[in-house]
């Protein structure tokens, strides 16, 4: 569900000089010993399996807990029910949830990307409508951009909507690989609604879609850990009324491009696994042997870079900036490494993964294994993020 080809707004905002290394400000720091309390309370009882399945993990009654405490909708107009706060407050109580393996999926997408979209691009009903109950951690998002055939270039995408003559639209098509719409209460869909033959990305628009209207079928897809997270959503004759429309008709490409700023950039494209590195140094205890000292040292350290990466690019968003190309870096080095830790696990500790038994290293070792095709994929594949940096770097 990424753009393959170079919208403007991809262009960097900042040169590479300004990517500079970024602090977390003390008032956010300051959030994180409550948020380590509460979690340390809320999770007791949490397997490390269940940790293992964080960002994957919904649980509708914890992120209405995490409303309650003011941590949904962070940087939100306190008029919608957000708290104003910085991008780096957000950015210290998901790296608390994430280290905890709190079961955040529910809330994950509505509260980093389909409230700043709303908030950027939708009416004032819009808001009034969605974000509060965003903030509260009440109202679940999931995002409809591949269809079959339209997963890297998506500009190719088929579903369309069309005016029903009475200002609003009506919707046939099919997404798939939608992540939680069987958890969701809604779908911002990017659909076509015309054509431009000068240029293939006009005409895409964006809408949102309750996933309980007459004529959605959610059908779940099965993944290979057993687990049923995404889905194909297919949509037969959908009325959807004017204020269905997010932003502007047509300009779905460029609001998406945006969207995707906020999906490649924060720390869950490092920490969605930081369960097995857990894991890992558990289950090599405290007299490591040498190759184990030197591999588990260099995972850290690379850990260390990709947030202070991660915290840059959380710089740049919180200046108003697109890190388009700077997100990208972040998410393929963060994928690349998620995807070595079950290899070196394997290659360091004597625990062979294991599906259903065994103790909870192999499972969670299991587990992880078989997610981790996946995190080079989900939110834009490698070569697509590379082509996006090197259109950042200027070399293509
Ligand atoms: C766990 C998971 C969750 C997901 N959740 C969602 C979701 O919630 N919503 C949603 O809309 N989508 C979701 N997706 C879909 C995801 O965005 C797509 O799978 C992804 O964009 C790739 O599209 P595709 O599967 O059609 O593969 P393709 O685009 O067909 O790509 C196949 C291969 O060809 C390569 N390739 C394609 N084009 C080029 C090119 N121009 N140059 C070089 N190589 C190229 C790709 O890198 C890839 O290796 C999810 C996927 C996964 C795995």
């Amino acid at each position: 569900m990424q753009p393959r080809a170079h919208a403007p707004s991809e262009t960097p905002d900042m040169s590479v000089t300004e990517f500079r290394y970024s602090r977390i400000p003390a008032e956010a720091e300051a959030l994180r010993p409550t948020v380590r309390a509460f979690l340390a309370d809320a999770l007791a009882e949490r397997t490390p399996l269940q940790r293992a399945d964080s960002w994957m993990g919904f649980d509708a009654a914890f992120s209405r807990r995490l409303g309650a405490r003011g941590w949904l909708g962070l940087s939100l107009p306190k008029r919608y029910g957000g708290h104003e706060m910085s991008p780096f407050a957000r950015y210290v109580i998901i790296e608390e949830l994430l280290a905890a393996g709190a079961p955040v999926s529910a809330h994950w997408i509505a509260d980093r990307q389909s409230a700043p979209l709303i908030l950027r691009y939708g009416t004032e009903t819009q808001r009034e409508q969605y974000l509060p109950a965003i903030a509260r951690g009440e109202c679940y998002f999931c995002i409809g951009m591949s269809e079959p055939n339209s997963g890297s270039d998506l500009a190719s995408i088929k579903s369309r909507a069309k005016p029903d003559g009475a200002g609003g639209w009506v919707l046939n098509g099919q997404k798939v690989w939608t992540t939680n719409a069987h958890g969701s209460h809604y779908m911002i869909a990017l659909v076509r609604t015309g054509e431009n033959p000068k240029s293939r990305h006009d005409g895409m628009s964006q809408f949102i879609i309750d996933l309980k209207a007459p004529g959605v079928t959610v059908r779940p897809i099965t993944d290979l850990t057993g687990h049923q997270h995404f889905n194909e959503v297919y949509f037969d004759e959908v009325k959807l009324g004017p204020d269905a429309l997010v932003g502007t008709e047509g300009g779905g490409w460029e609001q998406v491009t945006a969207e995707l700023a906020f999906e490649r950039s924060g720390p869950e494209r490092f920490l969605s696994s930081i369960a097995l590195l857990q894991t890992l140094i558990d289950a090599v205890g405290q007299q490591p042997d040498a190759l184990q000292a030197k591999e588990i040292g260099r995972l850290v350290a690379r850990l260390t870079t990709l947030r202070q990466m991660s915290l840059a690019v959380t710089a740049q968003l919180a200046a108003g900036a697109n890190p388009a190309w700077a997100a990208s870096c972040v998410k393929d080095l963060g994928a690349v490494f998620e995807q070595e830790i079950p290899e070196l696990a394997q290659l360091l500790i004597d625990a062979p993964p294991s599906v259903d038994g065994g103790s909870w290293h192999s499972q969670v070792l299991a587990y992880l294994t078989q997610m981790a095709p996946s995190f080079s994929l989900r939110g834009g594949t490698r070569e697509i993020l590379r082509g996006i940096i090197a259109r950042g770097l200027g070399l293509r």
